[in-house]
């Protein structure tokens, strides 16, 4: 379970120097976020005490780019409407396994980009755990959010035995393996939804973003990229007798990325929270960093040591993310090797993935 960590600290590999992509879509998302907690505020009529948690907090500065905009999104309604300013609760919730020091380090920068006053009325914890469990008492959350999390499922489901050559679902895929994964996603969000429900207030929101997929068809090609280029490059050490077939064969991604119909219906089953917005957000597969600006490449003569750059970017976030598993399932010795295959398969197709739109969900979610 803990394995699903992503990498902590603040080395080259790390979650921390690695989620560009993830802060870019997370910003696109502030609005919707920021109109949320304005409507929530007004509907509890300006409570004294304001909870809010960031389930999946990770290792870095993400998790205060996001909590920092609603903090300043409760005090601007607070001086707008002339009320009190609030104490405010952040609490931070990972798995045991994350790196909560990094992101504690970063706590103090955090205090010093709220607006004013706030500094003694805003309190942070860490509270680890899944968030496939309880986390919090009964109806004591008012705002929760959750970014890049909820893709990632409770375990790797049964019954994908036949899956051998692949980390995850590839076209062509037979449609029981399809199933496994559906239907543990299915069972794994329902159980998410009814620990929130249990948790926060009447009238409380939940912010999500997650990885999603476009089509219906879950044997079409939109399955995630990275983890094909994952695969092939494993297959590559499978044949170069750096990794065993066998452990290829028993390797399994803990990953789903649904459609929007499935996110849909599992909350219409919950029954719990109602829909208040359903937002796709697009990103690119390649992008990457110059100093402080992220560049993506929408730009048709790309040459070939940025076509490099852009991909060795994507490799180092993928990186952030799976290394973990791939350490304990895999050994730590072949990392190096598989992701310098993995910046050469992704050269190799760059023509066709460069223009592939990653699929986002924003959901904006009030508790009935
Ligand atoms: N929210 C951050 C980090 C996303 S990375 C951002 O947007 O950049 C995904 C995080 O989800 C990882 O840190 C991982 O440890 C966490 N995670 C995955 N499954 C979890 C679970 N069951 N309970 C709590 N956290 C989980």
């Amino acid at each position: 379970m803990g394995v699903v960590s992503m990498k902590g600290g603040d080395g080259e590999h790390s979650y921390a120097n690695n989620s560009e992509a993830q802060k870019s879509i997370t910003s696109d998302a502030k609005p919707e976020v920021m109109k949320s907690v304005n409507e929530m505020i007004v509907k509890m009529d300006f409570p004294g005490c304001i909870k809010v948690a960031d389930l999946g907090c990770s290792s870095g500065e993400n998790t205060f780019l996001v909590m920092s905009e609603i903090v300043n999104t409760i005090i601007t309604t607070y001086q707008q409407n002339g009320q009190n300013l609030p104490e405010i609760d952040c609490c931070l919730n990972d798995l045991p396994d994350n790196d909560f020091n990094t992101t504690f380090k970063l706590i103090p920068s955090f205090h010093e980009k709220l607006k004013m006053n706030v500094k003694g009325n805003c309190y942070v914890s860490g509270c680890p755990g899944s968030f496939y469990t309880r986390l919090f008492p009964s109806k004591s959350l008012h705002f929760v959010h959750s970014s890049f999390c909820l893709h990632w499922l409770s375990k790797v489901p049964d019954g994908l035995e036949e899956n051998k050559k692949n980390v995850y679902l590839r076209s062509p895929c037979p449609p029981n393996l399809y199933e496994s994964y559906w239907n543990q996603f299915k069972k794994d969000f329902s159980m998410f939804l009814r620990m929130r429900a249990e948790e926060t207030m009447p009238s409380g929101r939940m912010a999500l973003t997650l990885v999603g997929r476009k089509t219906l068809d879950p044997l079409s090609k939109e399955c995630f990229k990275d983890w094909s280029l994952v695969s092939d490059s494993l297959l590559d050490l499978v044949s170069e007798g750096v990794v065993k077939e066998s452990d290829l064969e028993s390797f399994n991604l803990p990953y789903y990325s649904p459609d929007e119909s499935e996110v849909k219906e599992v909350i219409e089953n919950e029954g719990s929270f109602e829909i208040k917005n359903f937002e796709t957000i697009f990103g690119l597969l390649f992008s990457y960093k110059t100093g402080h600006s992220e560049v993506k490449d929408d730009d048709d003569d790309v040459d070939h040591s940025r076509r490099f750059e852009v991909v060795k970017t994507r490799a180092n976030m993928t990186r952030s993310i799976i290394e973990p598993m791939l350490v304990a399932h895999f050994g730590e010795a072949i990392i190096d090797r598989l992701f310098d295959k993995y910046i050469y398969h992704a050269c190799q197709r760059y023509d066709t993935l460069r223009n592939k739109p990653t699929v986002n969900f924003f959901v904006s979610l009030t508790r009935k």
